[in-house]
């Protein structure tokens, strides 16, 4: 611990982190009432009215990850430790004191933290947050408690609520025959092939992973068989990708990939989508590359093309291969980084899939 308090980081974030003055009785119960990693990755606590909370960042060694706690007046009744997921390895809750309570968020390895951009902020006399990591790929919610007070307005919650629901309006999905058609979708790469790499490290292989389980669900929703080509993080060469789709007489094939551009230009960004032969190919390439644009806004089209990718060129039935976006990028990475955009590319995928359906089927 000494060497660590000479460490500039800790000395920084002390003066940002030390926060209030008043100091509960040493024997009172845990000033910590609940606390929230959200999606987003932003942690939340809600304590009891102006505690003194010390936070501190250790870099990570031999024996752990990085860690990020808290920690709190008031003994902690039951000491227990949370798994995590994400970046997240587990979080600890703790007395490493008579008489305190210690929040402990372990990071797992190869986390790209930024200690020094952290800010804690108090919202409320109880209630605090920061911003600990940008999720790259999907992070379920962990916390215990209501972190938020209740609001009273229910009414007001219920017109928030409706008013989100109408944002994505123009991203109703068309209705087809229900069990009629059934589409492959190819999630790129996966395995010890992450594909592309993009800023800040994201890959591909996770990014179009998640947009294809999310086509997959939306596309079931309406009565379409979905198949995937793989459905975690697994090594699957080519032509097995090809044969599910041409042994399971597939009406269509849709490989979902994002881009790179050479030298990792962050000026490049751009959706495009291939096709390799056939109207049926070309207007189904049109239909996706249409949508994806729309939830896209700024970002260059670059078109519709043929190209002679191995997944389209050997499938039997009408195949593309979308681009969904330059994980090299700065536009277009900043957004595939966030979940929402990601279930916004999903929509618009499977949207031109069944108005292709509709049309052709
Ligand atoms: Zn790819």
């Amino acid at each position: 611990m000494i060497k660590f308090f000479d460490n500039k980081l800790f000395r920084y974030l002390s003066v940002f982190l030390f926060l209030n003055s008043s100091i509960l009785p040493v024997k009172s119960s845990s000033a910590l009432a609940a606390w929230a990693i959200n999606t987003n990755g932003v942690l939340e606590l809600r304590t009891k009215s102006n505690t003194n909370l010390k936070a501190y960042f250790q870099k990570a060694n031999q024996i752990s990850g990085d860690r990020f706690w808290v920690d709190f007046p008031g003994e902690l009744k039951n000491p227990r430790t949370i798994k995590g997921n994400g970046p997240i390895k587990e979080i600890r809750l703790g007395k490493p004191d008579k008489g305190k309570t210690r929040l402990v968020i372990e990071f797992k390895a190869e986390t790209y933290l930024k200690p020094l951009t952290w800010q804690m902020v108090g919202l409320d006399k109880n209630r605090w947050r920061i911003k600990l990591f940008n999720p790259k790929y999907s992070f379920k919610k962990i916390g215990e408690g209501l972190v938020e007070k209740k609001r009273r307005n229910n009414k007001a919650n219920q017109n928030l609520i409706h008013k989100k629901k109408n944002n994505y309006g123009y991203l109703k999905l068309p209705e087809v025959k229900r069990n009629k058609f059934e589409v492959v979708i190819d999630p790129g790469h996966g395995g010890p092939d992450p594909g592309a790499i993009g800023i800040g490290g994201i890959r591909e292989t996770d990014v179009v992973l998640e947009v294809s389980k999310i086509v997959k669900k939306l596309l079931s929703e309406k009565g379409v068989t979905v198949r995937l080509t793989r459905t975690n993080d697994v090594d699957l060469d080519l032509p097995p990708r090809v044969s599910i789709a041409n042994n399971t007489d597939a009406d269509i094939f849709v490989s979902i990939h994002a881009n790179a551009s050479r030298g990792k230009r962050r000026d490049i960004n751009g959706l495009e989508t291939f096709y390799y032969r056939g109207w049926k190919g070309r207007l189904l390439a049109k239909r996706i590359q249409k949508q994806v644009l729309r939830v896209s806004p700024g970002s260059p089209d670059r078109g519709v093309k043929q190209g002679r990718f191995y997944v389209i060129k050997n499938t039997r039935m009408p195949a593309v291969l979308v681009e969904i976006g330059f994980l090299t990028g700065r536009l277009d990475a900043r957004r595939l980084e966030k979940i929402t955009h990601r279930k916004r590319l999903a929509y618009a995928i499977a949207k031109g899939i069944l108005e292709y359906l509709d049309k052709v089927g």
